[in-house]
């Protein structure tokens, strides 16, 4: 049967429908390896970018690679802070300014640039713009006349633009820009990150500086009060003892014409003196601490303990104390004579802050943990309220009880460096009307250990 004629046609746009299908897969099958290389190279600079740590890496790692899939001549990542109207150029080369250079933002800029996200500007012939601005016109000069431009808004006032020059007309395809645009959308988000983090760091090191440069400022501050605390009382020392030399001299020489009037009053000049005297020797005591050099080593707890009630001697007899020590007291690491005056300071206010007409009762007793050795100094005294329990650690801290029980303030203080001084540290468990339970805590001889 012969064909016919509508039929023919048929045939004929199928046909035509084929060689369009045919075509578009051939032209598909040769785009794939490109496909497949854009594919790849985007992956390989988001791996990179994400290896970098600063902005200029991530911008040096982008534009590396970035050539293999757009043919340009001269290309940078610039940032612009419209803060500051700088630019740093983060990566390549734009006007002859290499990476890491900061320029006014003026001298760079190209294009009337708007602080909008993805902001591109493609230029496919620079000698024709009816308009050029200085930089396109030294580039137009060294022989570029496709240019292509993408910013990016990474904050308020920080804006990151990839920039790429081709001598070629038109150098630049919609793939181009699309591939470009991809780099860029990128890049702004590995460098809004890198700029936290930068940024943090900055912060960090800032905060680090200050602090030292504080302690530095409060360690020479605490240094100068230390000699002057020092010097003050070393030298308050000669005058109290002249004073305290002729008013025993006073009394001595004309007690028979001094009547009883007088006498009270010298003998109140002499008290007040030794007060004095006390409180300077606290003072030269606790200052002392700080200045010597210290050497911990190997000290027998039983025998910094009866050095101390030996020094105390006089005091327990006359308040009638009972001292209990209980064994075993093991070795630790301290100073000697500071771990003393500190056990002495403390077995000495047990048996002071005790209530009228009561017998005062001490019990020293140590406890072993691992590494550590803590000695107990209990009494059965008027006890501490828990909020003073801090405060009668520093300098001058008395509780109000200074009528009934005479003393400078400074015994605690002192009991807190020397045992800081040996590496240990000192507090208190108490109730009032209970008594105090105080605790030093020392590291413990390695002699003792796995005793
Ligand atoms: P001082 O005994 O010269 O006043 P300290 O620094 O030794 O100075 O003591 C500070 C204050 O802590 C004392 O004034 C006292 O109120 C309180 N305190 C110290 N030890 C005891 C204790 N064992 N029992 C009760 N209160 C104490």
């Amino acid at each position: 049967m012969a064909m016919s004629t509508v039929d023919s046609n048929v045939i004929d746009l199928i046909k035509m429908a084929g060689d369009r299908d045919m075509t578009e897969r051939k032209q598909a099958k040769k785009a794939l390896p490109r496909l497949n290389q854009r594919l790849k190279t985007l992956q390989d600079i988001n791996r990179a970018i994400l290896k970098a740590e600063s902005s200029q890496e991530i911008a040096h790692a982008a534009l590396s690679r970035m050539s293999r899939l757009i043919p340009y001549q001269e290309a940078a990542v610039v940032l612009y802070n419209f803060e500051t109207g700088e630019a740093l150029v983060l990566a390549g080369t734009i006007d002859n300014q290499p990476a890491g250079t900061t320029v006014s933002m003026n001298d760079i800029l190209s294009t009337e640039v708007l602080r909008q996200q993805e902001q591109i500007c493609y230029v496919k012939d620079i000698a024709a713009l009816e308009y050029r601005t200085i930089l396109l016109e030294r580039q137009l000069s060294q022989g570029l006349h496709s240019f292509l431009a993408i910013s990016s808004l990474i904050e308020e006032n920080l804006m990151s633009e990839l920039y790429l020059f081709a001598p070629q007309l038109a150098a630049f395809n919609l793939e181009h820009q699309a591939i470009a645009r991809e780099v860029a959308n990128q890049l702004a988000v590995a460098i809004q990150q890198a700029q936290l983090w930068e940024q943090l760091q900055r912060y960090a090191a800032e905060l680090e500086q200050r602090v030292t440069q504080r302690t530095a400022a409060l360690v020479e501050a605490n240094q100068e009060l230390e000699v002057f605390t020092h010097t003050v009382s070393h030298d308050l020392q000669a005058p109290l003892r002249t004073i305290q030399g002729f008013t025993e001299l006073l009394l001595k020489k004309y007690n028979d014409r001094i009547d009883a009037n007088g006498q009270n009053y010298i003998q109140t000049i002499l008290n007040s003196v030794q007060k004095l005297n006390t409180l300077i020797s606290d003072l030269l005591d606790y200052s002392q601490m700080s200045r010597v050099t210290v050497n911990l080593r190997e000290v027998e707890l039983s025998t910094v303990i009866n050095t101390a009630l030996a020094l105390l001697d006089f005091d327990l007899q006359a308040r009638n104390a009972i001292v209990r020590v209980t064994p075993p007291l093991p070795k630790v690491t301290a100073h000697f004579a500071m771990l003393m005056q500190a056990i002495a300071n403390l077995i000495s206010n047990a048996i002071k802050y005790v209530a009228p007409n009561v017998q005062p009762e001490v019990h020293i007793y140590a406890q072993t943990t691992q590494e550590r050795v803590r000695l107990w100094i209990e009494d059965n005294g008027i006890g501490i309220h828990p909020r003073n329990q801090e405060r009668i650690f520093r300098p001058f801290e008395r509780l109000g009880l200074s009528k009934i029980y005479p003393g400078t303030g400074m015994g605690l203080a002192i009991v807190r460096r020397a045992v800081e001084r040996c590496e240990g540290s000192v507090g208190v468990i108490s109730t009032i009307g209970e008594g105090s339970r105080f605790w030093i805590e020392l590291p413990q001889s390695e002699h003792n250990q796995g005793l």
